[in-house]
């Protein structure tokens, strides 16, 4: 069957033939309608993060994807349902204590692999086998835009957690930024858009660009970096009572700090490679501790992330949907689904249709 991969020895994603993959035990053959391609695919291609299945000289890319239900093979799924993967499975196999309390996000490196990230094959292929219990059914009116399930699950987890440590107190959040424009930054701005007064998007661009559209379509207010840096927010606008970093611009995580409001919080999501730099260590410290600030580190999801998402994606407006797909691609022309430039925001690989 076709599918998208990268080899030790190449650079570029290319079309691959592998063998269709046959469902084991309390597992169903799914067939793949589309996948999407994120900031993290980009960095497994370039090869900083992320890594190929033990044994295997290639590595099917994709992790967010949508399917439909070709074999159920006795799993209690029903042929022809519309279902999206989880993305963290247990290493060879083996069970561990996070998997068992079904807490799969939860677990250190070395206890997962993530399919098309590290150790795992991806979902860029006609076809995938899954367990059933990490498929989440979906209806077939999000068979198109299904893919976008995942990164929304990310959001889903990331303001749990964040939530969750000032839920001891009456926290009345009314501002909430997000750093990044890119796919997870503007899903994420719409979701921040539905519970907030007032909403902000740290960029880096000049106008004309298609992201300032949406930020600014969405009522948000943009705020491009290199003339307000993150740090001169309370300042330039207002101290901000939730920040959500996707940018994966280290020095923003030390910026943050200084933007937010008192008793606020801040959602670390981005993954930078090492990276050194100067930091008023005293102010950061004494700020986190006198104002009851708070950063959170948050990856992955799992199954309830999944399907707070769905709820979610059911009720984003379909403009938003259409505006975020730049690329629509078909795996024997794939290359413009890697396209990464100002006008790309969310590229797909469309394998086949409902
Ligand atoms: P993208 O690369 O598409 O988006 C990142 C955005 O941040 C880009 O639009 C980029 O702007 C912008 N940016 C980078 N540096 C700056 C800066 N200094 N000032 C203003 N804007 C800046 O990635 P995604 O949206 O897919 O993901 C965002 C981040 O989250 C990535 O680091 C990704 O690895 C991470 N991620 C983490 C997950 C988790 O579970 N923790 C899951 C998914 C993603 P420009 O395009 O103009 O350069
Ligand atoms: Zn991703």
């Amino acid at each position: 069957m076709k599918a998208i991969g990268v080899t030790r020895d190449g650079d570029e994603p290319q079309l691959l033939d592998v063998p269709r993959p046959e469902p084991g035990e309390g597992e169903a053959l799914v067939r793949t309608l589309r996948v999407g391609v994120d900031g993290t695919d980009h960095e497994v291609i370039a090869g900083s993060h992320g890594g190929f299945p033990e044994g295997e000289d290639y590595m099917v890319l994709g992790h967010e994807a949508v399917g439909v239900v070709e074999e159920p093979n006795g799993t209690g799924l029903e042929e022809g349902q519309v279902v999206v993967p989880t993305v963290r499975r247990k290493p060879d196999g083996e069970t561990n204590e996070y998997f068992r309390r079904g807490e799969p996000d939860m677990a250190p490196a070395g206890e997962y692999v993530e399919r098309g990230i590290v150790g795992g094959h991806g979902y860029m292929a006609e076809y995938f086998t899954s367990p059933a219990d990490y498929l989440v059914p979906v209806s077939e009116e999000l068979a198109e835009y299904g893919f976008f399930v995942e990164p929304i699950s990310i959001t889903e987890k990331a303001n749990e957690h964040a939530y969750a440590t000032r839920e001891p107190f009456e926290w009345r959040p009314e501002a909430a930024c997000v750093l990044g424009n890119g796919s997870l930054g503007l899903l994420t701005l719409w979701m921040f858009g539905q519970e907030y007064d007032r909403t902000y998007c740290v960029g880096r661009r000049d106008r004309p660009d298609p992201t300032i559209d949406i930020i600014e379509e969405l009522g948000a207010t943009y705020v491009d970096s290199r003339e307000t840096s993150v740090d001169e927010l309370p300042d330039e606008y207002e101290p901000i009572d939730y920040i959500y970093e996707a940018t994966g611009f280290a020095p923003h995580v030390i910026e943050t700090v200084h933007a937010l409001a008192p008793n606020g919080v801040g959602a670390l999501l981005g993954i930078p490679e090492p990276w050194d730099f100067e930091v008023d260590g005293g102010s950061l410290h004494n700020e986190l501790v006198l104002q009851n600030k708070c950063l959170v580190g948050t990856v992955n999801s799992h199954i309830k992330h999944f399907e707070y998402a769905v709820d979610t994606l059911e009720s984003m407006p379909e403009w938003l949907l259409e505006a975020l797909v730049t690329t629509v691609a078909t795996p024997d022309e794939v290359d413009p689904a890697f396209v990464d430039d100002a006008e790309q925001i969310k590229a797909v690989v469309e394998f086949d249709t409902l």
